[in-house]
């Protein structure tokens, strides 16, 4: 049983050729299928045949019927839900279930979505490949010695190996737009601030946001609409009114569109095909009446090191909490409180964590902040000038999402500094605060997902959405799969 989006799937349902239950019992199923891929920390198996089956009554009764009637949904490991197991793939966590629902959660739920399960990544969101993860990495679906990408690796192996029709994941630095590249999906991160965070588990707080994962963009603006806007219960969530995406995305023409192509965006260390694919995508824009400017986006090469100063600061300070005596795993032979902090903490923890912890920790001691915490934060704000101006200037801002195609699980993983390269286009929009999405666009040599990646200004989710669609269906017809 397959679907060409959630439209397709949703008048199937309406008019009454399938129930929810029915639909719901073959994403489950083929989530056994995949049982070895590692996707799933958690199925509902039980719980979402219940809440199909209530959806069906639903429909027979008469009753109105949610934006999201009947979608199957994944949702990453670092989002609360009631009642679920919340382990943002670590040991320290083992254990504990969240005792409330993420604000995400309650609006999908309020539009009659239905919730598969929860999503494999790297611990605490900290990495590019998932392969910091506590139960294992996760398989590339289109070549199983590769990786999916990441944090939300499990998320985008989810949606491209249909076992959800769309996945919520958490993007710091570019956690849902690359693994979205080497998956060959769509990966959307809001506007800093659009949604809600609430029930969020915090890596880097001025940086995180919740994103979407999915098959196409009109998924993505509909589940967008239905999550996007204020939340009392977050501090940082906008009063910026939520748009309507699905008409913004309808109203765009690309006859004018301002395309910028930053040089940074296209080094001579960029992969050969990355680079012909993206290129070739980006032509096809303008053979549809954009215009494709260059622009000067000088500071580029400073991304890398500002964000992994700026996250590490905060994530040292947010993961303060996982001592031992609160939440999950406590190291059983200690003698002292002491004793327990430190070993639940080295037991618990990954290396990446510890490393991001020691960093973080370092670039805030006193000897150190001015040089590198302060600095890095004029950086931001240097990065945050520039973007404006830039996009002052053109409408979009594009280039590749990942500088290479999905790399061979274990490649990096004795190599920090080479894995956190992966992130260098899809960190600056994070650095800025700005809406950014992965589009698939094509195939290397190899027959791996190539992903453009688009930068707006605040705020023009539905724009953005707009010109994505267009390239997705330039270069990948619906329905050529
Ligand atoms: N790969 C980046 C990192 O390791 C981004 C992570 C993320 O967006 N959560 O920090």
């Amino acid at each position: 049983m397959q679907f060409r989006g959630y439209q397709d799937l949703r008048s199937r349902l309406v008019s009454r050729e399938l129930t929810c239950e029915q639909v719901i019992g073959s994403y489950l199923q083929r989530i056994d299928t995949h049982r070895d891929d590692n996707i799933f920390t958690a199925v509902f198996h039980e719980k979402a045949l219940e809440r199909a089956r209530e959806l069906d009554g639903k429909l027979q009764r008469g009753e109105a019927l949610g934006r999201l009637f009947g979608m199957p949904i994944a949702i990453k490991d670092n989002i609360a839900m009631n009642g679920a197991p919340l382990s943002c793939a670590s040991k320290i966590l083992a254990g504990y279930e969240s005792v409330y629902d993420a604000t995400v959660i309650i609006r999908m739920e309020a539009e009659d979505a239905i919730f598969v399960g929860r999503t494999n990544m790297d611990e605490f969101a900290m990495g590019s490949s998932n392969e910091n993860s506590a139960i294992g990495p996760v398989p590339n679906p289109f070549d199983k010695t590769r990786v999916p990408g990441g944090s939300s690796g499990g998320s985008a192996a989810a949606v491209a190996n249909d076992l959800a029709l769309v996945a919520l994941g958490s993007d710091t630095g570019g956690s849902v737009r690359q693994p979205a590249g080497f998956c060959n999906i769509v990966g959307l991160k809001p506007t800093y601030g659009r949604i809600s965070r609430y029930g969020l588990v915090a890596f880097a707080s001025s940086f995180d946001q919740i994103g979407l994962l999915a098959g196409n963009c009109d998924d993505a603006a509909l589940v967008l609409g239905v999550i996007a806007g204020l939340d009392e219960r977050d501090a940082t969530s906008s009063h910026h009114d939520v748009t309507d995406y699905e008409a913004s995305m309808d109203h765009l023409s690309l006859e004018g569109l301002r395309i910028g192509v930053p040089s940074a965006f296209f080094p001579e260390s960029l992969n050969a095909d990355v680079a012909g694919v993206v290129r070739a995508g980006l032509k096809k824009l303008e053979d549809a009446g954009a215009v494709l400017v260059e622009i000067d986006l000088p500071e580029s090469d400073y991304a890398i090191a500002a964000y992994y100063i700026l996250v590490t600061a905060e994530a040292s300070s947010n993961l303060a909490r996982f001592d031992g005596a609160r939440y999950g795993y406590r190291s059983p032979d200690s003698n002292t409180l002491s004793d327990m902090y430190v070993n639940s903490r080295t037991e618990g923890f990954g290396d990446e964590v510890k490393r991001r912890i020691m960093l973080g920790t370092y670039v805030l001691s006193a000897g150190y902040y001015d040089t590198y915490y302060k600095k890095a934060q004029q950086v931001r704000r240097v990065f945050q000038d520039r973007y404006r101006e830039a996009l002052e200037k053109v409408d979009v801002i594009a280039g590749p999402t990942s500088p290479f195609p999905p790399f061979g699980i274990g490649d990096k993983m004795d190599n920090p500094l080479e894995m956190y390269l992966a992130d260098v286009f899809t960190v600056p929009a994070s650095i800025v605060g700005m809406p950014a999405v992965s589009v698939p666009v094509g195939f290397d040599s190899l027959g791996l997902p190539v992903g453009i990646h688009l930068i707006c200004n605040f705020f023009e989710e539905g724009k953005m959405l707009g010109i994505a669609r267009s390239l997705q269906n330039f270069c990948q017809p619906v329905g050529s799969n």
